[in-house]
């Protein structure tokens, strides 16, 4: 039995009429990535790159991150694609060698990409960094907390100034997460724009909600199955497809078997999910049907609570 689930890992999550959906890792090292190809992911959806810059005394090296982004991606071996996420920290995440001010609101402060764009050269280095890995791997860059085209542009112009300096051609896709509202609610502008997108949904529900994420009183309420936060799911997937470009949630709900039907039916394209529950999330998209799916979203998106939705899917679950 055991041998004959670790055989089904390997194979592709296909719903049963015929869709196909990616299921992928988040990971914060390279042991999260042997492990995720242990378990049958079929790539890296969300490298959180904090790890490398955290926990020391002074900024990682753009040898050596070089070093690190090439051995996770050889890791994955040739065919899984690693999504580097960008330095996402600030406000509440201070870093030891790199002077903050205090914040009465970290969470709305100079946080994740706006930090990177104040302290450009830290940016510089990650950028040069994953593009000189990228040489013989499949590597994508991805930018959090992304809420105006004009992060997008000047993301992007460092790209292209820092590809040109080191003289590679070689496409590296570049996507942003969305987990601001203003950027689902733009999806369509910011898709022609990217070449992938990623929601984060557990920022998304925080900052549609007006919830701190990690409150104590407020996380049964900051519910990622709040009908405002799964619209905004369905907007960002739908602008996403208008320009031809894909989708991929890497928040905590592609992680919840309740959810998947629901994202399936939304028209996700990618589920970037904890290592431990690949298998498991493989395993359920095979038992599901696409058409099933869009009609269950198409109910779900109409309803009116949190707590609507949940009895909803519930009923999908023996
Ligand atoms: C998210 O916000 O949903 C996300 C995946 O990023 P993080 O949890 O690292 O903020
Ligand atoms: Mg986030």
């Amino acid at each position: 039995k055991r041998a004959q689930e670790m055989a089904a890992a390997f194979e592709d999550a296909v719903t049963k009429d015929g869709h196909q959906v990616e299921v992928v890792a988040n990971i914060g090292g390279l042991e999260d990535a042997q492990e995720s190809v242990k378990l049958g992911g079929e790539g890296v959806g969300l490298l959180r790159s904090e790890f490398l810059y955290l926990e020391r005394t002074d900024a990682p090296t753009e040898d050596e991150q070089t070093q690190i982004y090439g051995d996770i991606a050889r890791a994955l071996g040739n065919d899984r694609t690693l999504v580097v996420r960008t330095l996402d920290v600030g406000g509440d995440k201070p870093l030891p060698y790199l002077p903050m001010p205090v914040e009465e609101n970290p969470f709305l402060g100079v946080r994740g990409v706006r930090l990177c764009l104040e302290e450009p050269e830290i940016l510089h280095t990650q950028v040069r960094a994953i593009l000189r890995a990228a040489g013989d791997v499949k590597l994508a860059i991805m930018f959090p907390m992304i809420t105006s085209l004009e992060e997008v542009r000047e993301v992007k112009r460092i790209v292209a100034e820092e590809k040109a300096a080191l003289g590679i051609s070689n496409d590296v896709q570049v996507g942003i997460m969305v987990e601001v509202p203003a950027t689902a609610v733009m999806a369509e502008q910011f898709a022609r724009e990217v070449d992938f997108f990623s929601i984060g949904t557990n920022d998304l529900t925080q900052y549609t909600l007006a919830m701190d994420r990690g409150h104590p009183k407020l996380a049964k309420q900051a519910d990622a199955m709040h009908p405002g936060v799964l619209n905004l799911i369905n907007m960002t997937v739908k602008g996403a497809h208008a320009h031809g470009k894909w989708v991929g949630v890497c928040g905590g709900i592609a992680s919840d078997p309740m959810a998947v039907p629901l994202l399936l039916g939304i028209g996700v394209d990618e589920l970037s999910v904890s290592v431990p529950t690949i298998p498991a999330i493989k395993a359920l998209v095979r038992t599901l049907s696409k058409a099933e799916c869009e009609k269950l979203a198409a109910e779900v998106l109409q309803l009116g609570t949190a707590a609507e939705v949940r009895e909803r899917l519930s009923r999908l679950i023996d």
